[in-house]
């Protein structure tokens, strides 16, 4: 992946609980994490995103585990403000996540402690879902609040992305694009990456 020119590795956890499928723990993550770097050495994020209940301790061990980045649905969490200084403090940055039927309310007083906003464009639990379009204007209310915020925040879109929706979802405000299937099914991964990039280039967009 990371030879065929992804920027971040995504890490989508399901605990067959929060969603109805099971996929990676934390040891996955601290097995791959010497390897999630370029050929220069540089280090490739990994985003982690937790689909389980409850986050606080799987976001400990994934911290542990070399996670630079984890979000978690706040749905999830009973205290969703601790359990973002919980994977704060622990030197990871925060992100919420927000399902296609989750208002973003919790961004009320969430927005100046978290590092990033995750929509989600299908629902979680299975990988080769489509886009679901209202997750746009979503995106595009998200965008707004991040604006208004004035503060760094990424705004991370999740399920469905491929290269003739990308432009779409970089119009309304995402800046980070997770793909899976659109990769991983793809003959050559670096031509299905290459694809996405060129329309974001045309957009002039940093992912
Ligand atoms: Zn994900």
């Amino acid at each position: 992946m990371i030879a065929a020119g992804a920027d971040w590795i995504h890490f989508d956890v399901m605990d067959n609980h929060y969603v109805p499928n099971l996929t990676l723990g934390p040891m996955v993550c601290q097995a791959l994490k010497p390897h999630a770097k370029r050929a220069d050495g540089t280090a490739i994020p990994m985003d982690v995103h937790l689909m389980v209940e409850p986050v606080d301790a799987l976001a400990a061990a994934f911290a542990q585990a070399g996670a630079d980045w984890i979000s978690f649905h706040p749905d999830a969490s009973p205290h969703a403000h601790r359990s973002v200084q919980a994977i704060r403090s622990a030197g990871c940055r925060a992100g919420l996540v927000f399902n296609p039927g989750t208002a973003l309310d919790a961004l009320d007083w969430l927005i100046d402690d978290i590092d990033l906003i995750l929509i989600m464009s299908v629902n979680p639990g299975f990988g080769g879902q489509s886009f679901i379009d209202a997750a746009l204007r979503k995106i595009e209310h998200a965008r707004k609040r991040i604006e208004q915020s004035g503060r760094d925040i990424r705004l991370e879109v999740d399920g469905g992305i491929k290269a003739d929706n990308i432009a779409r979802a970089a119009s309304a405000g995402a800046d980070t694009f997770v793909a899976g299937s659109a990769i991983f099914n793809a003959p050559d991964y670096a031509q299905a990456i290459g694809a996405m990039r060129a329309q974001l280039g045309q957009l002039g967009q940093r992912r």
